[in-house]
């Protein structure tokens, strides 16, 4: 694209990406090669680390090594997973590894190392706000407040496009979030404390998704060396798998997505709330590793260590403020017979999910944005927030399109297939083909029809 500057001379990207989690770095290492664009992406995070706090040792990506950065738009990239176990002399030893599902810790690793080798990535910066501003050239282009976060000195770069990268933060039910203890924490940040828990009496995990599993799985394992009384509550109704089939997975495909934003807004809503289990479960492997530790603790019918409490609700967190050591008391619900209960530990880690981070970035461009029927930021299928105006310059939504565009929006292995729709919008042409016929399903719903009758009569 056109290199051009406004009148104080400063540079107009052609794309700013806010926030550089898996989905924005890999829209940074997709659009590397891309010589007419000039983009930049941005971080407040000093460098790349995903999420560091469950970093746990042996852990896996819930996704083929495939959903790497770049594979699915271009699988002769540099940045591929491939091409970095290639420089890391460690071909030989992955492929006799045998196993689709790598490490979180070498995944991370993974892509620091893509982030390394970029030259269009800039950390240590917050993003404040953006404006619109007039331009004679370009139109209307945003202008983005920038923060260096060591010396908190404010500065503005421009850009035609933005892609809001800026993912999900920690979610804590309103609740349970005034309360303030030292052994109170969210799975998130479990790492940092993982060594003071070690020497507490009792822990109690709430919660029923991967998070919540692993974190279980790591305290079952310490219990021959750091014995302690864990109990393990949610208030669904059983530690239940994520669903993990073969034709199940077809629903992170393009196809289902480009199917599924063609719906109208309620079918979308109701479509989503059965669909939990795809991507909020327990994988099968954790249950099992906890289950099998818990056989092996019960050997000689030893006192089982982990109460599991299914249909039991977290109303309350109590702290004793008098006691020397700020004992907290549990009230819990059981949603079945509404039974109350209340008991004593000395840590909660709450692995009650993430949301997306607020949209409050785009508070100054509201009046501009439309909205959809839930008033949420309605998105054009490029990803695009629409726009009451016309304007050729675009905001594209990494991520926060679970409701427009369906379950596979916070997939990794869907991040390069929503990029490659970002760059060949921005670019007006298809620089990078995007896969078809992805899948063996119809999930046309306008066009599902049963298969036409094929005439047998010959077979005898
Ligand atoms: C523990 C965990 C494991 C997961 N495992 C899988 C998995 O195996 N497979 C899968 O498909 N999905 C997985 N997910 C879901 C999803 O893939 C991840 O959450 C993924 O990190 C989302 O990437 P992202 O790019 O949207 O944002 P994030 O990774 O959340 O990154 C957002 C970045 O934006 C930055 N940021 C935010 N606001 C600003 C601002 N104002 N200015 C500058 N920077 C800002 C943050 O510092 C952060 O670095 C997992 C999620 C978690 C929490």
């Amino acid at each position: 694209m056109k290199k051009s500057t406004i009148k104080n001379e400063s540079v107009i990207y052609d794309l700013v990406g806010i926030g550089i989690g898996p989905f924005n770095l890999g829209l940074a290492a997709l659009s590397q090669p891309i010589k007419e664009l000039n983009c930049l992406f941005i971080d407040q995070n000093e460098s790349f680390n995903w999420h560091p706090g469950l970093l746990l040792a042996n852990t896996t990506l819930q996704v083929p090594f495939m959903a790497d950065l770049v594979t699915f738009a271009d699988p002769q990239s540099p940045y591929s997973f491939i091409n970095y176990l290639h420089a890391h002399n460690r071909l030989y030893k992955f492929y006799f590894y045998e196993n689709f599902f790598i490490l979180r810790e070498e995944y991370n690793h993974y892509c620091q190392w893509v982030a390394q080798q970029l030259d269009n990535l800039k950390f240590n910066t917050r993003v404040t706000d953006i404006k619109q501003i007039h331009t004679d050239s370009d139109g209307k282009i945003y202008q983005i407040f920038i923060k260096n976060i060591t010396n908190q000195t404010v500065s503005e770069i421009y850009s035609r496009h933005i892609a809001l990268g800026t993912g999900t933060s920690p979610h804590i039910p309103a609740r349970l979030s005034n309360i303030k203890h030292p052994n109170v924490l969210h799975s998130a940040n479990f790492l940092e404390y993982e060594t003071k828990l070690r020497n507490l009496q009792s822990v109690c995990v709430i919660g029923s998704g991967q998070s919540a599993g692993e974190i279980v799985l790591e305290l079952l394992k310490q219990q021959d060396q750091h014995p302690r009384q864990l109990t393990w509550l949610t208030r669904a109704n059983g530690f239940f798998p994520m669903e993990y089939s073969k034709l199940g997975l077809e629903h992170f495909s393009p196809d289902y997505m480009t199917n599924f934003y063609q719906l109208d807004g309620a079918t979308k809503r109701s479509l989503i709330e059965k669909q939990d289990l795809m991507y909020k479960g327990i994988s099968k492997q954790t249950i099992a590793d906890i289950f099998d530790e818990l056989y092996r603790q019960s050997i000689g019918n030893k006192p089982q260590a982990l109460n599991l409490l299914a249909n039991t609700n977290l109303d309350e967190i109590v702290v004793n403020n008098n006691s020397s050591t700020q004992q907290i008391n549990l009230h819990t619900n059981n949603l079945l017979t509404k039974n109350r209960q209340q008991f004593m530990c000395d840590a909660v880690i709450l692995a009650t999910g993430y949301a997306m981070q607020s949209t409050q970035l785009l508070s100054s461009l509201n009046q501009d944005l439309m909205l959809n029927d839930t008033k949420a930021y309605a998105l054009n299928a490029d990803f695009s927030l629409q726009s009451k105006t016309l304007n050729r310059n675009k905001i594209f939504m990494q991520n926060n399109s679970l409701n427009s565009h369906g379950v596979g929006s916070p997939d990794l292995g869907l991040g390069c297939h929503r990029n490659i729709i970002i760059l060949n919008s921005i670019l007006g042409y298809e620089y990078y083909t995007t896969q078809k016929n992805t899948v063996f399903q119809n999930f046309n719903f306008n066009t599902q029809k049963g298969h036409e009758c094929v005439n047998y009569t010959t077979f005898h």
